[in-house]
């Protein structure tokens, strides 16, 4: 036996899913935790026959444990070390790591990396630490320490931003701060060859949504001589790539002021004299009712509408308008790049709201791309719950 951390008992038959690798353990399933126990803590598991089965930590709510190794092995250095090693060979073996032309990837991607409840994300050099839990939050200092011994000079800054994410029960009274090198809150990257700014202080999330990489590359592909509207769009991701392309015009809409000084900063740097490039700070219903244009390209890559099972329906409802009034009112011939980052929206729930939205629009609808999250942000086989981001491109005739 390596470890002497406290144990908790599994309910008879509860291993089922953790013999299957599923890294979550639901407060339903286990006997009362000791009393010794607080959240955050290691903890060992074990079937009500004593037999082994994992280590993780504990967390106060309905997932109550999530596990960090199957194997009975100390969690020391060497142990997370191993575990960042990997996800760093991953992104390099996906062609993902930092080069001339892209220098923005996610590091760490929560149970797709071993890392439950923890995403990293790096910015040139800049990495941000963000735990949605107590026990990835305890990990910091470690994380920290063999983060600077595997990135050696690469790392110039680390931002902890974990105030806002982690359970607020838990009472941590944490502050956001930089944690490690240049406290510089705004960072200059490239995305393909395009530059956005990215201040990991102010911006949502870590501070830009690196998930939608491929799929504004893949933007780019329609938006040559077109007409494009980038609604939810945020720092102008998506518009950014289409002016790449030049696009006839590309008209960029989000509801946060914030969202379109940034998106019009990031056209500037790219593009100082577009003259085809315009915003608007709108709510994309009320923009979709009364579109200035009748568009060749539209995207719709709203925030989660659903965020936990309780409002699945109604965040499907929202899927389902949207899509309906773009379609409505698309050219025809005209493409729709429309996606659902709700982790609780399936694959196929999210095609059937987008099917009941083209029968309403009566529209006829061909669908030319699924799209999904890229390799930096992997999902494991055992956890599909971490398959979050899907997405549909689709010509509308
Ligand atoms: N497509 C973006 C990310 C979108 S994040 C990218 O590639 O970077 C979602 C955005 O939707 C946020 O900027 C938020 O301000 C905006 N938003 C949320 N609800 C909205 C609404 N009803 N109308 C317009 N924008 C909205």
């Amino acid at each position: 036996m390596q470890n002497e951390f406290p144990t908790i008992t599994l309910k008879k038959g509860k291993e089922k899913s953790l013999e299957r690798f599923h890294p979550w353990i639901f407060s339903g399933a286990i006997y009362p935790v000791p009393n010794e126990v607080e959240e955050g803590d290691l903890v060992k598991i074990q079937t009500k026959d004593k037999r082994f089965i994992g280590i993780g930590y504990y967390q106060v709510g309905s997932i109550a444990v999530r596990i960090l190794t199957f194997k009975d092995e100390p969690i020391n250095d060497n142990f997370w070390s191993k575990k960042l090693n990997s996800a760093i060979e991953l992104r390099k073996t996906a062609a993902l790591w930092a080069n001339e032309d892209t220098n923005v990837f996610r590091l760490v991607h929560g149970e797709g990396d071993g890392f439950p409840g923890l995403i990293v994300d790096y910015y040139d050099g800049c990495v941000v630490f963000q735990a949605h839990t107590v026990g990835m939050y305890r990990i910091k200092d470690t994380f920290l320490r063999v983060l600077k011994e595997l990135l050696g000079d690469q790392l110039k800054s680390v931002y902890d931003k974990s105030a806002h994410t982690l359970p607020f029960k838990a009472e941590l009274e944490t502050k956001d701060s930089f944690v490690y090198g240049e406290e510089k809150e705004e960072w200059l990257v490239k995305e393909y060859g395009n530059t956005f700014n990215i201040n990991v202080v102010t911006g949502q999330k870590t501070g830009f949504f690196i998930d939608q990489r491929e799929n504004r590359k893949l933007l780019e592909k329609y938006s040559a001589g077109k007409k494009v509207c980038n609604t939810f769009c945020y720092s102008g991701g998506f518009s950014i790539f289409a002016l790449q392309a030049n696009a006839e015009l590309v008209h960029s809409v989000d509801s946060s002021q914030g969202a379109i000084d940034l998106t019009d900063q990031n056209v500037t740097i790219n593009f100082p004299n577009a003259s085809n490039h315009q915003s608007f700070t709108a709510d994309v219903f009320n923009f979709l009712n009364d579109m200035p244009e009748e568009y060749d390209v539209i995207v719709l890559d709203p925030p989660a509408f659903a965020k936990h099972r309780k409002v699945l329906k109604n965040g499907l409802n929202g899927y389902r308008t949207i899509n309906e009034k773009a379609m409505k009112n698309m050219k025809s011939g005209g493409v729709l790049f429309t996606f659902s980052c709700s982790q609780v929206v399936s694959q196929e729930q999210f095609r059937t709201v987008v099917f009941s939205a083209a029968a309403r629009a009566g529209r006829e609808v061909q669908i030319l791309h699924q799209l999904h999250q890229p390799a930096d942000h992997p999902i494991n086989i055992f956890h599909p719950e971490g398959e979050y981001l899907k997405g549909l491109v689709l010509r509308i005739v």
